[in-house]
């Protein structure tokens, strides 16, 4: 069944938990209201679709073990409605769940914490892919990304640290890029493939590895700022 808790603030954000265990639900939903957010619940996948239907979350927590339908399916039919297909689902996992993990990401997933987690980390990811939704002035429109002192120039197709310009090949160029523009999302492999080469282009996913590498050493003190996801793939994080 499904249930709203409504806190004080009108103007608070709803996340729609969809999870089967009542001891990590109930921990979820204190520290979600706790940090302000409405809670709504659902305990299986088929519940959880419909409440997603029905009470227009900001956000949804999706477990991926689920008895009935699993994540991945609830995922992939979130996506497949347009009235829950921009809506951001963040994935919790089990440990050694990373080909799931792939597959959610390639579902259309935005992001995705492993269990046993903490409630800092769930709380930082939720506020950092709400933040990424919230259509912000010259956000995704914007001519430069900047993480510190490194500048991508996307109409001079230029990128600089400390006001240097580095040479970056076009693969290159369109990696950072890609990766900048939602700081703090993990892509897969194929996902940073597709960005960098188009999806009619044969090559491995391996090769994404040999751009990073690349792209790391040429960006100096940066470089550390493209974190490998083991076993998923990477994300820009400003560390
Ligand atoms: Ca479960």
């Amino acid at each position: 069944m499904t249930t709203n808790t409504m806190n004080s603030a009108t103007s608070a954000q709803t996340i729609l938990i969809i999870e089967d265990e009542p001891d990590i639900m109930e921990v979820l939903k204190y520290n979600l209201e706790k940090n302000r957010y409405r809670v709504a619940t659902a305990g299986s996948g088929e519940d959880g679709l419909a409440a997603a239907r029905a009470t227009q979350p900001d956000l949804v927590l999706l477990d991926l073990m689920l008895p009935g339908i699993d994540g991945l399916e609830v995922c992939r039919k979130l996506r497949d409605d347009e009235r829950t297909r921009d809506l951001p689902v963040i994935m919790l996992t089990a440990k050694g769940t990373e080909a799931d993990v792939v597959v959610g990401l390639t579902l259309g997933a935005d992001d995705y914490v492993v269990k046993p987690f903490s409630t800092s980390e769930l709380m930082a990811r939720i506020k950092a892919v709400l933040r990424r939704i919230e259509p912000r002035e010259g956000d995704s429109d914007s001519e430069t990304l900047n993480a510190g002192s490194l500048t991508v120039d996307l109409r001079k197709h230029e990128v600089s640290v400390d006001g240097k310009a580095l040479e970056l090949t076009l693969s290159e160029f369109k990696l950072l890029s890609f990766l900048m523009r939602k700081k703090g999302r993990v892509f897969t492999r194929d996902q940073l493939l597709d960005a960098v080469v188009g999806p009619d282009v044969f090559v491995t996913a391996r090769n994404i590895d040999v751009h990073v590498a690349a792209l790391r050493k040429k960006l100096g003190k940066y470089g550390s700022y493209i974190v490998t996801v083991r076993g998923v793939g990477y994300r820009f994080e400003e560390v």
